[in-house]
């Protein structure tokens, strides 16, 4: 391998790289961001294996970042660590786990039991996320350079659990099978477990499905929309449109709703919402709440809903854009949605509107709800606009998914 710079001792087996010359990426690595893709590498010292520490200098031969090497992905290092070199040891694990866990310090007392302790990239741990549903431990994972590291991972979060559950984002599930013998779902330390764990979110008792669930088990993303709908219930008649397990339905009911509609195409889905309204019996404005659960295409169901209107819509559909390519295309969708919407809404009716897809913009899709507004020929007010929670904090562009707005339409 070339002369490693600035005195760093680099193991000579690990995989160094140099950046292309004027490619813009040693000053989006410097500047913070956490991916090197592969076309911007000119030089390697040997091929790297997936989930190898690699080492990358700068144009004069000085350290610039040490990551996970990825041979099989378009990302071809994931930085952990950049600034001054520094041996990427058992320490340095430890203390950068701590680091992520001081970050979500005083954030929820035990009325919260569910959360996220670590949030892949935004957190320095690139491609890996960590959550907390009560005493267990969901850690999912998007790219295969973890897999190696899977045991080490596990040892670290000893004493932070009673159990760890392992996910696996689709892309991974087959390397993980066939080269490391381990599956979506497994409990990879701590006692088994047969069906959805419970916790509490602001006092209210809810089921993760941490085994088979979407993202981690429950969407804690939406934590903070869900306390400002509870906040705007009171009276009113609510709908749900693309409820999951039913999470603005509990804190609408037990902000004192006149009536909860739901609508999800999921009927394991619906079924959950069920069990979580049983789970929150005795709160009072929840038991009484009357509510419905309607197990239909929203898209589909908005249209032939025309007579139906609500005082509160709720709309936090799935991601819409997945790729680049489908961002006008999602945008479209949006319209439609936001539009049916609005149509439901009586007279000072509230539309709270969400939107997870990373490549729609927030600032796009507050402008498209604004005009989709303005065509209905109702004057709106703009309540509040709102992005990331702590515990789910973005410190890099593609971080950046969730936006959310609230319009009130005379
Ligand atoms: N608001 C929820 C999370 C919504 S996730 C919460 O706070 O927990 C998106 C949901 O949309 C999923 O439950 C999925 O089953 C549902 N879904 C996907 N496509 C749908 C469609 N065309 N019509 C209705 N629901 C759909």
């Amino acid at each position: 391998m070339g002369k490693p710079g600035s005195g760093m001792s680099v193991p000579t087996k690990t995989p160094a790289l140099r950046l292309r010359i004027g490619a813009v990426a040693e000053t989006r690595v410097r500047g913070g961001h956490p991916w090197v893709f592969a076309e911007s590498v000119r030089k390697q010292n040997r091929p790297g294996k997936t989930g190898e520490l690699a080492v990358i200098f700068d144009r004069k031969n000085q350290f610039l970042a040490a990551g996970l090497f990825d041979s099989d992905s378009p990302i071809r290092v994931r930085v952990l660590h950049r600034g001054k070199p520094q041996p990427i040891d058992a320490a340095w694990w430890r203390r950068h786990l701590e680091e992520a866990l001081a970050r979500r310090a005083g954030l929820f007392d035990e009325s919260t039991t569910g959360y996220r302790c670590v949030n892949g990239e935004n957190d320095g741990w690139p491609g890996l996320v960590l959550d907390r549903y009560d005493t267990t431990l969901v850690l999912k994972l998007y790219t295969a350079a973890w897999l190696p590291r899977l045991a080490e991972v596990v040892e670290l979060l000893a004493g932070k659990g009673d159990r760890v559950v392992l996910r696996l984002s689709r892309n991974i599930a087959e390397a993980a099978r066939e080269q490391f013998d381990r599956g979506d779902g497994e409990v990879l330390r701590g006692g088994a477990l047969d069906g959805p764990v419970v916790f509490r979110e602001s006092g209210l008792r809810f089921e993760a499905d941490v085994l088979r669930g979407q993202k981690t088990g429950f969407f804690l993303d939406q934590r903070e929309n869900r306390r400002n709908v509870e906040g705007l219930a009171d009276g009113r008649g609510v709908l749900n449109l693309f409820s999951y397990s039913g999470g603005f339905s509990l804190y609408a009911a037990r902000g004192g709703a006149a009536s909860v509609c739901s609508v999800d195409i999921s009927r394991p889905a619906l079924a959950g919402m069920e069990r979580n309204f049983a789970l929150n019996g005795d709160v009072p404005s929840v038991a009484r709440c009357p509510r419905e659960a309607i197990q239909a295409d929203a898209f589909a169901w908005l249209r032939e809903a025309a007579a139906r209107r609500f005082d509160l819509i709720v709309l936090d559909p799935p991601s819409l854009a997945k790729r680049e390519t489908e961002r006008a295309e999602a945008m479209r969708a949006y319209a439609g949605l936001m539009k049916g919407a609005m149509e439901r809404l009586n007279r000072n009716g509230i539309l709270v509107a969400a939107s997870c897809s990373a490549h729609v913009p927030a600032e796009d899709f507050f402008q498209l709800a604004r005009e989709t507004a303005g065509k209905t020929g109702r004057a709106f007010e703009e309540m509040r606009l709102t992005g990331h929670a702590a515990d789910h904090a973005a410190t890099y562009p593609e971080g950046e998914y969730l936006k959310c707005v609230y319009l009130r339409l005379t």
